[in-house]
């Protein structure tokens, strides 16, 4: 492998996601599955994410907000027929036209919304497909209770729109005992009931593992196709999607009682080795993860000794082989070969405080990023 030129590289293999994809449609069967690529893809960009999946067959696709829905439609180079866009925030007034365009679908998330939708509709004179999000105790987008009443009394409201997906949102779905999971379900059956026929959908990649009940008509799994663990409480049966690797740019030893980096947060008990290696929090590698977690060299673990600082982190070394601990040299600090031996998104995020998601999501821009597979 060619030397990279950037001081770090984040290896995005294609089709993992696309197995991963397979993987959750078999769980869900019947039922298909769509995409969530929001944030672009979970920060590993749509543009490439987005094709690979068209290409084994995904056919819906989930974006938070306009423009990223705009963009995936150009990515996807393909114009409405084929593929469904839903922008789950919602439509605001001064983006219909482009919604209409770009042959977006809008997740409707107030009575308002509806209202204007079926109006934009009329003046248009043809339908416009919408989804239909009812709130089912998650608080935070999506008809509240009161609003579905009144909907559900007046489903005239409705003339004009091509209701596409009634859908609603878990809020425990990682924790398969949680009694909202089960009022959720309930809830949400009462409310797809009271509204003209449409197809359904609440679970996301967590939501698929508490059982078919939860599946309905289609699943919008995110986090689990790029890697991550949607069944937190047991091993991950997803393929790892990424790999960080980071450069050595220096490595140096250290004499008992000498410190390593800003605040001197890190103090030696004996010699050690240290290497610095080309990645800090301005490429989304936490600061909080200072002096905890590592990277792994040669098979061997390289804890984070000292704070991470904006561009580089320092990692004890003296227990990597002598031939690998030298400039120019890859450590792994997400994911790895495949060996097993690198660390999970999982125990990265456990390190920072935080979740996978948004360790993918703060994924930098600073990064060689090499595309792998996702072809044919
Ligand atoms: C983000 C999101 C998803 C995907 O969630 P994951 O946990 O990443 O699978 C699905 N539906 C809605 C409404 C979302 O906001």
């Amino acid at each position: 492998m060619s030397e990279p030129s950037l001081a770090a590289v984040l290896t995005i293999d294609l089709d993992a996601v696309r197995a991963n994809w397979r993987l959750l449609g078999e769980r869900t069967r019947p039922a298909p599955c769509a995409a969530v690529l929001k944030a672009n893809a979970y920060g590993l960009g749509a543009a490439r994410v987005g094709p690979a999946l068209a290409r084994a067959g995904c056919r819906q696709f989930f974006v938070a907000q306009l423009a990223e829905g705009v963009a995936l439609r150009q990515a996807l180079r393909d114009k409405t027929a084929n593929t469904s866009i839903f922008v789950l925030n919602g439509v605001m007034e001064s983006e219909r036209l482009s919604f209409e365009a770009h042959g977006l679908v809008p997740c409707l998330n107030d009575l308002g919304q509806v209202d204007r939708w079926a109006q934009f509709a009329r003046r248009l004179e043809r339908k416009l497909p919408a989804a239909l999000q009812v709130d089912t105790g998650m608080n935070r987008l999506g008809l509240p209770a009161a609003e579905l009443d009144r909907l559900a009394g007046e489903p005239e409201r409705l003339a004009g729109i091509d209701l596409r997906l009634v859908m609603s949102h878990l809020a425990c779905a990682d924790e398969p005992d949680h009694p909202l999971n089960r009022r959720q379900l309930d809830r949400f059956r009462t409310a797809a009931a009271r509204l003209p026929a449409a197809r359904a959908s609440l679970a996301a990649s967590s939501g698929i593992f508490l059982g078919p009940d939860f599946h309905f008509d289609l699943a919008r799994p995110g986090v689990a196709l790029y890697g991550a663990n949607p069944t937190p409480w047991t091993a991950n049966p997803m393929t790892q999607v990424v790999r960080l690797q980071g450069k050595i740019l220096q490595v140096r030893s250290v004499d008992r009682g000498e410190t390593v980096g800003y605040g001197a947060s890190h103090r030696f008990i004996r010699p050690r080795r240290i290497a610095t290696v080309g990645v800090g929090y301005a490429d989304g590698f936490l600061r909080a993860a200072s002096d905890r977690g590592g990277a792994v060299l040669g098979g061997v673990a390289a804890p984070i000794v000292g704070r991470v600082s904006m561009d580089l982190i320092t990692l004890d070394v003296s227990d990597a082989p002598e031939e690998l601990a030298r400039p120019g040299v890859l450590v792994d600090l997400i994911g790895g070969d495949g060996s097993g031996r690198g660390r999970s998104l999982e125990d990265v995020a456990a390190d920072a405080g935080t979740i996978p998601y948004e360790i993918l999501t703060a994924l930098g821009q600073r990064y060689e990023r090499r595309y792998l597979g996702g072809i044919g």
